[in-house]
């Protein structure tokens, strides 16, 4: 199977927060991949922009580190390095000074993409903003690309749209949710869109319920105090697992369009009831493996931030009307696994008998390891022993359908900031999209607050808290096991 790579305008991009974490793991080692795959043009240009007193040369050294770090060694090329590092520049600049935009505004050309990445604290956000507009260093075809986290509530979310909008429109505003980048998750919309085999059977009528899983096995260790400030719910459910559950809830957009796959999406957010307090599992690990608890890595003995967190999320539409959505996350737990299934109901009336073995359907969606698709379907059992059934999987990994080209597949950061320098908007939360999400999840935190909810202790190495076990088993259903 080939892969085309369509070459993408020339760009000038600007990498806020150029020297940080994030530039430095994944921002500038992914448009490295894209260079030698021939996607970003030899015309093109990254500027680093951050504090930091570095010139052309010491930042160039810097991304070569980044690359060898980051990079697989066998996708390292000592002369594509030597030719990307040609493309990249320097300034040194202070979000909240005056020093150093002159310098940017000189190096930005005509003709070519203009694009700003913003990888730094979204503290920072508003005083880049203005200084772009006010050094007339962005154009009105520029774009801006914002990290999470976008607020920590609606208050915050919205006074950050506020200052975004101040000097720059909505179509140029791209908000990462690197979730929404990765193959398996666009592959979710072709599937359900693309096939005739599954969207009639897309509804409560047929679906018994779905399950959303995202596990890690690292805990929060070294930067709990930062962490302790958001929890699992605004760290991953008001972001990440929404914008899953909205893929798997929306209705068909009328065209594979930015606005109308967002408008899709917005609904869905739009249709969440509230969720009910018994309905809601929180947990902090326990120490254990030879590390610590997370009290203990949140340097707060009285913290009550969940770094687990279960729900029963109920979409009121007609499509949906009866069909649970059952969300977790956490870390420090079995396996770090990423993963939607959806489990269909029972055929309407058996012809075997109640021993013969009968499973449900299961359509699994991996987000990692081993990104992929699998359905669970019921065959009979080989041999001479009658009429037996048993559930075996359709699998499709992308790693064996792709071959070596595998390896050659964009990561989520890569294919989204191509897509910023394409101009499509599609796989980026848009501002009331963000804001819709926050309205729904403020009440919650804000009711675990006033009760002073204390969440439950659970061991590293496991499937969560024991609660959450519950919250399935009440309904007669079971979360699936969390592998790696
Ligand atoms: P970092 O602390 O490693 O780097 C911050 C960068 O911002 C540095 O380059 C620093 O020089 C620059 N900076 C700080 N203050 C500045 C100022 N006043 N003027 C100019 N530059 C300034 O942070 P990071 O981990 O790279 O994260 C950057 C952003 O990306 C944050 O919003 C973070 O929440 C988000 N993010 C990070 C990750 C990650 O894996 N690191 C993942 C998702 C989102």
């Amino acid at each position: 199977m080939v892969s085309r790579v369509i070459p993408v305008d020339a760009f000038d991009l600007v990498i806020f927060g150029g020297t940080g974490d994030l530039a430095k793991r994944k921002i500038l080692p992914g448009l490295y991949r894209r260079f030698m795959a021939g996607q970003m043009t030899e015309n093109s240009r990254i500027i680093g922009a951050a504090r930091a007193d570095l010139n052309d040369d010491s930042f160039r050294a810097l991304v070569g580190e980044a690359i060898e770090e980051f990079v697989p060694k066998d996708r390292q090329d000592a002369k594509i390095i030597a030719q990307f590092l040609e493309k990249i520049a320097y300034v040194s600049i202070d979000a909240t000074g005056e020093g150093g935009w002159a310098k940017l505004r000189g190096m930005m050309r005509e003709g070519v993409v203009r694009a700003f990445y913003f990888s730094v604290a979204p503290s920072l956000f508003g005083a880049i903003a203005e200084r772009l507009h006010l050094n007339e260093i962005a154009d009105a075809q520029s774009r801006i690309v914002v990290e999470k986290p976008f607020g920590r509530d609606l208050a915050s979310a919205k006074a950050l749209n506020a200052v975004l909008a101040k000097h720059f429109t909505e179509a140029q505003i791209y908000r990462i949710d690197h979730y929404l980048g990765k193959e398996t998750v666009q592959n979710l919309m072709a599937v359900r869109f693309a096939n005739i085999l599954f969207e009639p059977l897309w509804k409560a009528e047929y679906v018994d319920h779905v399950q959303i899983t995202v596990a890690e096995t690292v805990s929060v260790d070294g930067r709990g105090a930062y962490y302790d400030k958001s929890g699992a719910m605004r760290d991953m459910v008001q972001n990440h697992m929404m914008q899953l559950l909205c893929l798997i809830a929306m209705e068909p957009p009328y065209h594979f369009d930015p606005d109308a796959v967002r408008d899709e999406k917005l609904k869905v957010i739009r249709a969440l009831d509230p969720v009910k307090p018994e309905h809601i599992v929180r947990g902090q690990y326990n120490a254990g493996g030879g590390e610590g608890s997370y009290i203990e890595h949140s340097e707060d003995p009285s913290s009550k931030t969940e770094s687990y967190i279960a729900l029963k999320v109920k979409v009121s539409n007609w499509r949906w009307q009866g069909t649970p959505f059952y969300l977790r996350t956490g870390k420090r737990l079995r396996a770090r696994a990423s993963e939607i299934a959806i489990t269909f109901k029972e055929p309407p009336h058996s012809i075997f008998d109640d021993a013969s073995g009968w499973r449900e359907n299961v359509l699994v969606i991996r987000l990692q390891p081993n990104e992929g698709m699998e359905l669970q379907v019921m065959i009979k059992e080989p041999g001479p022993g009658g009429m037996r059934l048993m559930q075996v999987p359709l699998d499709m990994s992308f790693a064996a359908a792709l071959g070596d080209e595998a390896d050659d597949v964009p990561d989520a950061y890569e294919r989204l900031i191509m897509d910023v320098i394409r101009g499509n908007q599609t796989l980026f939360m848009r501002g009331d999209e963000v804001e819709a999400a926050w309205a729904w999840t403020d009440p919650l935190i804000q009711g675990w607050e006033a009760r002073g909810d204390k969440p439950q202790g659970y061991d590293p190495g496991s499937s969560g808290p024991e609660d959450a076990l519950m919250l399935m088993h009440r309904d007669g259903r079971r979360w699936r096991e969390i592998k790696g």
